[in-house]
């Protein structure tokens, strides 16, 4: 029999949100392979090996996966939002890259998930109605200066921001340090909103100005929306909205 990679994303935390597509996958899979907490998502089978695995070791996880998918397995390895999204799509094709020419002949499909930049801005309008970018704020992988070009770049370009991995415990210190950098290239006053396990039961979200934003509002589950000079709120009894237009100035 002839094994199969699908590299799924499980959206951001609620099984609804979940492709049919994935859940198709996942019913056909043999092995799934990923971060503890991500596996811990997939329901138990028979037949079905569950392999977590700490973060940080996504080439070592990518390889493994592609090795079972060369023996004839079908697996599926598992990301949170989308796979392709700072997350284990790359890793699984920087893998394959550097391996075994053999791995080549594997059929690997990615299948796309929400990712939490989409489900975060649903929940309090349209904050990426117009252009926007997004960028990952964990120097894990890349250095600090270019987070800081990045930042300053794109509030000159007027984008909407979606920051993911914005705080950790290793580097409480880069957070504030972005937030300075915002207020500094966008002004006091413009949005930005702080939303933690989007679609989850500790889902919180906070809307607030540059000016009152501090780095406690982001941690490791916060994905953070910065609008445009044009975002903008629309007060309904039913709560505040916040979007951008689709137009430019
Ligand atoms: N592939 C994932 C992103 C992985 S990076 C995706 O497409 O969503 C991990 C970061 O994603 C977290 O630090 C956080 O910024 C964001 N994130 C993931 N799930 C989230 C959720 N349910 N709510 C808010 N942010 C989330």
């Amino acid at each position: 029999m002839s094994g199969w990679i699908a590299i799924a994303g499980l959206g951001p935390g609620n099984d609804d949100l979940v492709t049919p597509q994935v859940a198709a996958a996942i019913a056909q899979a043999t092995d799934i392979v990923g971060y503890i907490p991500y596996v811990a998502r997939i329901a138990p089978r028979e037949g079905l090996a569950l392999h977590a695995t700490d973060n940080r070791v996504e080439l070592d996880r990518a390889a493994h996966a592609l090795q079972m998918a060369a023996e004839g397995r079908r697996v599926v390895v598992v990301s949170s939002g989308d796979p392709g999204v700072f997350a284990m799509a790359s890793a699984l094709f920087e893998a394959l890259e550097a391996g075994p020419k053999a791995w080549r002949a594997i059929e690997i499909n990615v299948l796309p998930g929400i990712t939490a930049m989409l489900a975060a801005s649903a929940r309090v309008g349209a904050p990426l109605g117009h252009d926007f970018c997004a960028i990952n704020l964990s120097d894990n992988l890349k250095p600090w200066e270019v987070i800081e070009k990045r930042l300053k770049l794109a509030a000159e370009a007027d984008f909407a921001m979606a920051f993911y991995n914005p705080r950790s415990k290793s580097r409480p210190e880069g957070f504030a340090h972005v937030l300075d950098v915002l207020r500094a290239a966008c002004g006091p006053d413009r949005p930005i909103i702080f939303a933690r396990a989007v679609s989850t039961p500790e889902e919180d979200i906070r809307v607030v100005s540059l000016a009152d934003a501090t780095p406690d509002m982001a941690d490791m589950r916060t994905l953070v929306i910065v609008g445009s000079s044009l975002t903008r709120f629309i007060d309904t009894p039913r709560g505040q909205i916040v979007y951008t237009p689709r137009w430019s100035r």
